[in-house]
């Protein structure tokens, strides 16, 4: 069985992630999105958010071969644990793929079996970041399309600035 692993901290999931996480179902016959608890680093939703966030968006487009997790620690323990062959991530500007080559080499040298696939984001998307969604929402913009239909009121009431 092809098992693949799309980490990210998805902190809120947005249009952008659920693209990769449909073109990448295609390619495997379970794919595992796994929400990064990075204890260093605040995230503005809850892990426990993120995964629903993820759930609902993969339910509304009706993918059955998808698996919503979290994990802390080391990416490749995790892939291991859950027996992923391949780690998919996406690729937007020139930054992300400065950013991915460390890490690919990095996780190459701890786990040479598993290999990172890349999949270049869509051009509508290539700007979009979790970033930039929290930035609008927290100012009241509009943050239609740049997450899935399904999570749009939510995070919009999570984000706006009380
Ligand atoms: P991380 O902190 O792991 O980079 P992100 O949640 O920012 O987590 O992103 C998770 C993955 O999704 C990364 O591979 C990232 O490059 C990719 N990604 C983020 N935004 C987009 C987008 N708009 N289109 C395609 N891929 C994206």
């Amino acid at each position: 069985m092809k098992i693949g692993l799309y980490p990210g901290s998805f902190d809120p999931f947005t249009s952008g992630h659920l693209d990769i996480l449909l073109r990448a179902s295609h390619m495997f016959d379970r794919l595992y999105a796994a929400v990064l608890i990075n204890i260093s680093k605040q995230p503005f939703f809850t892990a426990d958010e993120r995964i629903l966030q993820i759930e609902a968006a993969a339910a509304s487009l009706n993918l059955k071969n998808i698996t919503v997790g979290s994990f802390s620690g080391l990416l490749i323990n995790y892939a291991k644990e859950i027996n992923a062959g391949f780690i998919v991530r996406g690729l937007r500007a020139m930054t992300d793929f400065e950013y991915e080559i460390q890490i690919d080499a990095m996780n190459r040298k701890l786990a040479p079996e598993i290999e990172t696939v890349y999949l270049m984001a869509k051009p509508e998307y290539s700007f979009l970041s979790s970033s930039v969604v929290k930035e609008v929402g927290y100012f009241g913009g509009s943050i239609e399309g740049l997450v899935p239909e399904v999570n749009k009121n939510l995070i919009a009431e999570r984000l706006i600035r009380r």
